[in-house]
């Protein structure tokens, strides 16, 4: 088939991704570049965290989060991605006067799945076994069966791909104005096709009136005197932060973006990327001084030698959602819409695109 895909961010990608395999021709409309770098798929930490999640989300996100966790592997083979993946799971922690929320944590999850009473609770000794920086925290808990996509190599090495292959076309810095069934409308132009796929993100809202923009900031730092290898989350009362390492940093990233920026990793060091605010707004405005002394004072107190991190980026994007958080999947004849992955983009996309196409083109 002839197929449009509107908005490669991350849910586009994974959607070219998935009908490439199965022969279809593609036609791919973004309003920014082809680099995908205003994408919220851009922003985002990657992590597949479908235990931690369920502290405020519904089990529905979990039964995704495990399906999607089984898709990424070979979604990233397709995109080129050799090395933007681990699984070596999430450590959650609290500091002592804030041993209540790790509580409150574990027990909405486990009243949630039962797979949640398996979750172990670490001392420090135990912690340190696993993390040796962060042994000086007095409790954790380990969810082994979490992990994350380094979401900047996705979102770069997959543009590479969708580039070189002959059956795409490319049409990014193109705002699509409307989008019917086989129909897409952008500036004077209507151009026809079998199936078009909506995945515009936040973009969609001149159709879906209940989307909202939930904004998010991040900090990109880099030290040489941390090492902490797996997803770590601070839980705290006003404001939760997570560290989450990026063994490679910007390396082998072809991007436009990676060539023109400050940002390069310093021998020895390694990058973070600590975020994240959760603010409900479209503003995709830099970084607040609120925020930044939230999260980076957050960080500092979950390892005193993030005090001399370098940061060497700050990111701002929105999640796009609906009222009730949760994603949405529109199938008609021609034409699939998804959206609203807000939080949780890497941990769902795979399977609500698997369901997506199985609900709609792959029925017909
Ligand atoms: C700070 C932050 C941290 C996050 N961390 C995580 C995480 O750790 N784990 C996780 O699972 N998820 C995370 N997410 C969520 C995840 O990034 C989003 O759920 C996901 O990116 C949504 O995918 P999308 O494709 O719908 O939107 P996007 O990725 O935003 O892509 C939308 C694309 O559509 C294009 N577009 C918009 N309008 C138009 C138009 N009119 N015409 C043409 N193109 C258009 C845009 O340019 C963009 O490229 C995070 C998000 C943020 C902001």
């Amino acid at each position: 088939m002839n197929i449009a895909i509107v908005g490669v961010g991350l849910v586009g990608r994974v959607l070219a991704l998935n009908l490439l395999k199965d022969g279809h021709t593609l036609t791919l409309f973004d309003e920014s570049s082809r680099e995908g770098i205003d994408a919220a798929g851009f922003t985002a930490a990657g992590m597949l965290a479908p235990f931690a999640e369920l502290e405020t989300a519904e089990s529905v996100i979990f039964d995704y989060g495990k399906r999607s966790m089984e898709l990424w592997p070979n979604i990233l083979k397709e995109a080129g991605v050799y090395d933007g993946l681990q699984l070596k799971g999430t450590i959650i922690t609290a500091h002592p006067q804030d041993i209540p929320e790790l509580e409150h944590f574990i027990t909405s999850l486990r009243n949630k799945v039962s797979e949640a009473k398996e979750i172990k609770m670490l001392d420090s000794q135990e912690l340190s076994e696993l993390e040796p920086e962060l042994g000086h925290h007095s409790k954790a808990f380990y969810l082994k069966d979490e992990g994350q996509v380094d979401a900047q190599r996705f979102m770069a090495f997959s543009t590479n791909t969708l580039t070189m292959d002959p059956n795409i076309t490319w049409k990014d810095y193109t705002k699509v104005d409307k989008i019917e069934p086989a129909k897409v409308f952008y500036g004077d132009e209507v151009e026809e096709f079998d199936w078009v796929f909506d995945s515009r993100g936040l973009g969609a809202k001149e159709y879906f009136d209940d989307l909202r923009g939930v904004r998010g900031e991040v900090f990109w730092l880099e030290s040489s005197e941390v090492n902490i290898s797996r997803p770590t989350r601070l839980l705290h009362p006003r404001y939760k932060i997570y560290i989450v390492p990026r063994e490679n940093g910007c390396e082998g990233m072809d991007l436009e973006y990676c060539k023109e920026c400050k940002i390069s990793q310093a021998p020895g060091s390694k990058r973070y990327i600590v975020g994240a605010t959760e603010i409900e707004s479209d503003d995709r405005s830099p970084v607040s001084v609120r925020s930044s002394l939230e999260l980076l004072s957050a960080v500092f107190s979950v390892h005193p030698s993030f005090g001399e991190a370098r940061v060497v980026n700050t990111e701002t994007n929105c999640r796009p959602a609906f009222k009730d958080n949760l994603p949405r999947i529109e199938n008609s004849e021609k034409l699939t819409r998804i959206n609203g992955l807000y939080r949780h983009g890497y941990l769902l996309a795979p399977a609500i695109i698997e369901k997506a196409l199985s609900e709609g083109i792959n029925k017909e």
